[in-house]
C-alpha cells in the first residue's frame, strides 16, 4: 500500500486533459482525462473497438488527436500531429510493444536490438552490443542472438521486441495486447518478462485481455467503453466491486 501511495504522489509522466480524437465523423476518444505517475503500472481494459489501442497510440504520437492537451515527460504533443521537437523526444523516450512483433526480418536478433541505439542514440557498436546482450539475457534469449526472427517462436520474438524497446532506455513502456497473437503456451513467458519489468519499477501502460495478469501487476486499472473512461481504480476494486453497469457487464463476459 505504501508503494502505491508513493506512486500516486509521484510526478506524472503522462498527462491527458480532455483529449478528444475523431476518425472522420467517428468520435473515437471522448474527453479523456488521464495521468500516469512515474513508476506506475496502468492497465487499460475494455471491449474490442472501445478505443484502447487508439488511446495508447496517442501517447507516443502514433495517432493524432484533435482537441485537448497531452504531455509526456513535460513535452507537449500538439493537436493534429503537428511535428515538433517534443514529438521526436517522446518517440525516443517511449517504447512500444505491439500485438504483432514487428521485428525486422532481414536482421538478426542482436541487430534488431542494437539498430535504434546506434542510429537514433548514436551509440557505438560495442556499447550497443554490450547493452543488447545484457537485455537479451534478461528476457531469456541469450542463446538465440544470432538467429533471425523467423527462426524463433512467437513468444521468443515478442521477448526480443521487448528487449529492442528497452535498448532505447525508455522512460515509459506502452504495450498493446502483447500476448494476443501468441499460442497459449507462450503467453506466460512474455507476461513473466513484463512482470519482471514492472517489479523493476518501469512505468507501463498495458492494454491486455489477460485479467489475471492485470490484477497482479496493475497499480490501477482503467475501463474504457465507447471511447470514454467509465471507471478506474485499483485492481481489487475494479475486478471485485465495479460500480458502473458497463464495467460489470464487460467483466461478466471476460472473467
Ligand atoms: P480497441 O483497441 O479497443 O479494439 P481501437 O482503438 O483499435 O479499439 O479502435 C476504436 C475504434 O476506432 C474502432 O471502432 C475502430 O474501428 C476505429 N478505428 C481504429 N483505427 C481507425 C482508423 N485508422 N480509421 C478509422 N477508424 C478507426
Ligand atoms: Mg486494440
Amino acid at each position: 500500500m505504501n508503494q502505491q501511495k508513493s506512486k500516486a504522489g509521484a510526478e506524472p509522466i503522462v498527462r491527458m486533459n480532455k483529449l478528444n480524437k475523431h476518425f472522420g465523423d467517428f468520435h473515437v476518444l471522448q474527453d479523456i482525462d488521464l495521468r500516469v505517475a512515474t513508476g506506475e503500472v496502468v492497465v487499460v481494459i475494455g471491449a474490442s473497438g472501445s478505443g484502447k489501442s487508439t488511446l495508447i497510440r496517442c501517447v507516443n504520437g502514433l495517432e493524432e488527436f484533435q482537441q485537448g492537451e497531452l504531455d509526456v515527460d513535460d513535452s507537449p504533443l500538439l493537436p493534429y500531429g503537428k511535428a515538433t521537437q517534443a514529438l521526436q523526444k517522446i518517440r525516443t523516450e517511449v517504447g512500444m510493444v505491439f500485438q504483432q512483433f514487428n521485428l525486422f526480418p532481414h536482421l538478426s536478433v542482436l541487430d534488431n536490438v542494437i539498430l535504434a541505439p546506434m542510429k537514433v542514440r548514436g551509440q557505438d557498436r560495442e556499447t550497443a552490443v554490450a547493452t543488447g546482450e545484457r537485455l537479451l539475457e534478461r528476457v531469456g534469449i541469450s542463446d538465440q542472438i544470432h538467429k533471425y526472427p523467423t527462426q524463433l517462436s512467437g513468444g521468443q520474438q515478442q521477448r526480443v521486441a521487448l528487449a529492442r524497446a528497452l535498448a532505447m532506455e525508455p522512460r515509459l513502456m506502452l504495450f498493446d495486447e502483447p500476448t494476443s497473437a501468441l499460442d497459449p503456451e507462450m503467453i506466460g513467458e512474455v507476461l513473466d518478462a513484463m512482470r519482471e519489468l514492472a517489479n523493476d519499477g518501469m512505468t507501463m501502460m498495458i492494454v491486455t485481455h489477460e485479467m489475471g495478469f492485470a490484477r497482479e501487476v496493475a497499480d490501477r486499472v482503467i475501463f474504457i467503453d465507447k471511447g470514454r473512461i467509465v471507471e478506474e481504480g485499483p485492481p481489487e476494486t475494479i475486478f471485485d466491486q465495479p460500480v458502473e453497469a458497463a464495467t460489470q457487464s464487460f467483466l461478466s463476459r471476460v472473467l
